[in-house]
Formats: C-alpha cells, structure tokens, sequence
C-alpha cells in the first residue's frame, strides 16, 4: 500500500505568529499559535490523506538551540520508519531555517522527503503567506519519489543544502544561489527541474547527535573578514578553547592579513579553522597550496555546523 500518512511538526517561528493589528507584519511575537491549530485553519490540507501533527518546539527561531535540532532529528527518524507515513512537513521560522534544513539533511538523510516551510508574514496578517505555504509544503511531502530535506517558500522548492534566506521582508525570501530551486509546486503539483537531496535514510550518527546537549556540542565560531579586521577575536577566542573557526572571507576566500595571521596561529594551536566567503553567491574554490581549507562551497554558517559534527566524528556532510 502506498503510505499516506503525512506528518506535520511544529516549532514555531513567524508562521505561528500573532500581531495585535492584521495591518502590522512586523511588529508581531513569533511562536504563539499551536500546529495543531495552524493545520485546522487549512481544510484543504486534510483531503490528501491522515495528517498528524506534533509541537516539537515553540521558538522564534533566531532562538533555535541544538537540543531542539536533535529533538527533531529523533522524531523525523521515528516517524519516518513508519510504513504508513509519505513525508514529513515542519513549520520553522525563516530565520535560521537553512540551518536547521542543513542539519537534518547531514544527519538524517531521508529517503523520504522533509520539507521545512515558514511564513514571513504572522498567522494573524490580513492576507498571511504560512497557509499556502504549508499547502506547498505538504504536496511536496506527499510527492512520490520526493526525499531528502527540501524547503518550500512561496512557491519554490529548494535543497537543504544551497538554500539562503536572502531578503529580510518579502514574502519570496529565499534563494538557492547558483545551484538553482529543485522545483516549483503550482495549483498543488510539484515541477520537479533537478534532484532530491541526497537520501541514504542511514542516520548512522543519529544517536550520538541525539544524545548530545548543548554543553558537550564542539564550540564552532564564525568571525568575518573585513576593512581593519584584527586578529585579537581569534585570539580571544583561542583562550577560551575554541574548538573550531569558520571565517567568512572576503571573495574568494580571501582573508585580511592580521586576521589570517591569528587563523595560522589558532591552526596551529590546534584548533580547526575553515574558509568560507560573506558573498552571498557562489563557492570558495580551492587551490593546492591554500593554508586554510575552504569550506566546500557551504555557506558560513552551514560549515560551521559541518565542523561540529566533523569534530563530533561525523565523516562528512557534502
Ligand atoms: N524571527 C522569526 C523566526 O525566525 C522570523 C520568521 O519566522 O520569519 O522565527
């Protein structure tokens, strides 16, 4: 039989925001409305098959934490093994979405597809965007042949691992940079143009993930290359027992002498350290004779989650 079962987790985020005025899209508290009910006030939703839903979290998510992350690992790997469940949708704020959507796809690999959707508008907007959005989000989990950790926004299917949040207010805010969406969803069909996300459904390092609190995940900084950088952040944070850097150079990877300096010294000190660039398209590309190791085209703030679960032992997220 072919599973139907479609599962909706919630963690809060604009989506599930409430404004005191349906005019004010700004000026809103975000996480305030239950899943269960943001799923109620979409009947469209439930004609496609059984839907449950589960409030794994209730952030704004410029708040999100690891514990959170493995928690969400830990129930898309339980629901997943369900034979009857096609997909997973989550309901995420906008804000750090890319990393969540990162994470889970290195950690979780789903051969069945994950969609993480939002809204840039509260649930209580005069015209908000997350019930749509989440109608998107749920055709794309109930497409056969869909896995993988994909975001749905406005229309648009992105990759876990390209996808950006590249604008602060409309409503259309992400970007899959060079590598181009993986698909539209239009009038609740999927127009799929490249492929899935990878999707081993191995989770082989999910347990250890899962078990680890925030305490005991590496500590992974990110400092940024620019006019007049210096090199003490480094340093300082050398001193506290940093356990990895990623710096978002300028370009190509290119890194101000003083702050390139003190990355040598944390190197050599033993400390971990990746280059990634603050352009917000396109790759480091390496060359033989690099010092500093590029970070494999992952944006600044997906290496740096990369490198945690490198030094957590995982052996590679790309
Ligand atoms: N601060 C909100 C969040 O990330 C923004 C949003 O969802 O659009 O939860």
């Amino acid at each position: 039989m072919t599973p139907s079962k479609l599962v909706i987790l919630g963690t809060g985020g604009t989506i599930a925001g409430l404004s005191s005025s349906a005019t004010d899209n700004i000026g809103y508290t975000a996480a305030q409305v239950g899943v269960a009910q943001l799923v109620e006030a979409i009947p469209a939703l439930l004609a496609g098959g059984a839907v449950v839903t589960e409030q794994v979290a209730q952030l704004d998510s410029k708040d999100m934490d690891f514990a959170v992350w493995a928690a969400l690992a830990s129930r898309i790997n339980d629901f997943l093994a369900q034979t009857d469940v096609c997909g997973i949708v989550i309901t995420h704020g906008t804000d750090t979405l890319e990393e969540t959507a990162f994470f889970l796809q290195a950690v979780c690999q789903p051969a069945k597809p994950v969609v993480l959707t939002c809204a840039m508008r509260p649930a209580s907007a005069l015209t908000p965007d997350g019930p749509q959005n989440v109608l998107d989000a749920a055709a794309v989990a109930r497409h056969p042949g869909a896995q993988g950790v994909v975001v749905v926004c406005a229309g648009t299917i992105h990759g876990a691992i390209d996808v950006q949040k590249a604008h602060t207010y409309r409503l259309n805010a992400f970007t899959p940079g060079d590598a181009g969406p993986v698909g539209y969803v239009e009038e609740g069909c999927v127009r799929q143009l490249r492929d899935w996300p990878a999707g081993s459904g191995s989770g082989d390092h999910l347990a250890a993930v899962a078990s680890g609190t925030a305490t005991s995940w590496p500590q992974v900084e990110i400092v940024m290359s620019h006019a007049g950088a210096r090199g003490k952040v480094v340093d300082a944070l050398v001193s506290s027992g940093v356990q990895g850097i990623v710096v978002a150079a300028t370009g190509n990877g290119t890194v101000h002498h003083a702050l390139e300096q003190a990355l040598l010294r944390a190197q050599a000190a033993g400390v971990q350290v990746r280059r990634s660039t603050r352009c917000a398209e396109g790759h480091v590309l390496p060359r033989p004779d690099d010092a500093i190791p590029d970070s494999k085209g992952l944006s600044p703030v997906k290496a740096r989650i990369a490198l945690m679960l490198e030094l957590m032992g995982w052996p590679g997220t790309r």
